[in-house]
């Protein structure tokens, strides 16, 4: 694939596909983290003077109707106060003049606003394409999806590029498939194993050790053959997770924090063997065992919670587990967004040694699969 930073783009015209879905809260940006990993590709662009329209999407709007909750100019006003300049906020597309703005940044309404953004629609994917000189995709959170402004966008430009995000991610993360060292361990949690099967069959044929935390492990629990009592399990994925075990790889923990409801009703602190019929699981701690498998790895793979750690009485093993990571000398890659809520809440993203902005692309590249966005964009990168 073509880099931006390869190309001279003085005094062009640049679409930057950038992911900039960000929360919103009584019309403000709640968390500006999403647009701040834009800036280096934008900084870039500007240094070089190029003229930039910026790209995203904003929630789930209904397509083709315009939404006030949806649109983008609480992240234009985000935006112009980090750069200190003006963002204007483009409503359509269908004006010559978008680059005739004496602005040098602007960016277009919600791209969920136009009709066939999801349908990968080849008259929008044409018009985003030939807006500018450089169609410049950034948006790795997109990736997996394949739609105008994430595919068909690139497919129909006559110079297509990776922007430094991108670029970032794709090194990090090729860097725990493909390019590790060993010993590598993955620490795999959140709410359910069918999000998160096919990443732990495919880490389980490169990692060492899998720990499987959060409510993933309770269906694992069961599968070895202990009650889990009324904890979030799914029935139908027991023999897989059986056949899983059977490799030998998963680690799971010994200690659990139960309660019989998610408010905290009879919490207990005991090992998973002892779990009551009225018990749910709803926090997993790291013991010495996997203390020590995070300090011996050279390669750590985290993707979700231990437990429910939104709530205090259930946070522990996700606190401790992010506190582990922060102290171990090894590449570690974190990527999700409920991961990336405990890092910030827990320790500094500098403590992990990259954090993916992804989330549904993020599992899908640790996947093996090939994501849309970035098959196309190596498709244009070919002899040139
Ligand atoms: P995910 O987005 O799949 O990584 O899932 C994250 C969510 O999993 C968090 O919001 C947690 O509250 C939830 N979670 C973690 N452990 C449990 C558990 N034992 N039971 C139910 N939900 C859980």
């Amino acid at each position: 694939m073509i880099n931006l930073t390869s190309l001279d783009i003085t005094n062009k015209n640049l679409v930057i596909r950038v992911d900039m879905n960000v929360p919103i809260k009584d019309g403000i940006v709640a968390d500006a983290s999403r647009i701040k990993a834009c800036i280096p590709t934008i900084k870039f662009a500007l240094e070089n003077n190029a003229k930039v329209l910026l790209v995203s999407h904003l929630g789930r709007p209904e397509e083709g109707n315009f939404e006030e909750k949806f649109s983008m100019k609480p992240v234009a006003e985000s935006l112009s106060n980090i750069l200190n300049e003006e963002v204007g906020l483009i409503g359509g597309l269908d004006s010559e003049d978008i680059f005739k703005s004496p602005s040098s940044i602007q960016i277009l309404e919600n791209i969920r606003f136009f009709e066939g953004e999801k349908a990968n629609d080849k008259d929008l994917g044409n018009k985003l394409a030939n807006l500018g000189d450089i169609y410049v995709f950034d948006a790795f959170g997109t990736a997996h999806r394949e739609q105008a402004s994430t595919h068909s966008a690139i497919e129909q430009s006559k110079i297509a590029c990776a922007g430094l995000l991108l670029e970032r991610e794709i090194d990090f993360l090729t860097k725990a498939l493909n390019n590790y060292q060993k010993p590598y361990l993955a620490i795999i949690g959140g709410a359910k194993v069918s999000t998160k099967l096919e990443l732990i069959k495919h880490i389980d044929n490169v990692a060492d050790n899998i720990i499987i935390g959060g409510g993933i492990a309770n269906t694992f629990i069961l599968a070895s053959g202990l009650n889990v009592g009324k904890s979030l399990v799914e029935e139908t994925l027991v023999d897989i997770a059986k056949s899983i075990l059977d490799k030998g790889k998963i680690i799971l923990p010994k200690v659990a924090i139960t309660s019989e409801s998610f408010e905290g009703k009879n919490i207990n602190k005991k090992l998973i063997s002892d779990i009551k019929d009225n018990e749910m699981i709803l926090d997993l701690y790291i013991e010495e065992e996997t203390d020590q498998l995070i300090n011996n790895a050279n390669t750590i793979l985290w993707n979700g919670p231990m437990g429910v750690f939104e709530n205090k009485a259930f946070e522990k093993g996700t606190r401790d587990l992010s506190n582990a990571i922060a102290k171990s000398k090894a590449f570690s890659l974190a990527g999700g967004g409920e991961t990336l809520s405990a890092i910030n809440k827990y320790i500094k993203p500098d403590d992990v040694s990259y954090c993916s902005t992804g989330g549904g692309a993020f599992l899908e590249f640790m996947e093996g699969k090939a994501l849309p966005a970035i098959k196309v964009l190596n498709s244009k990168g070919n002899g040139r």
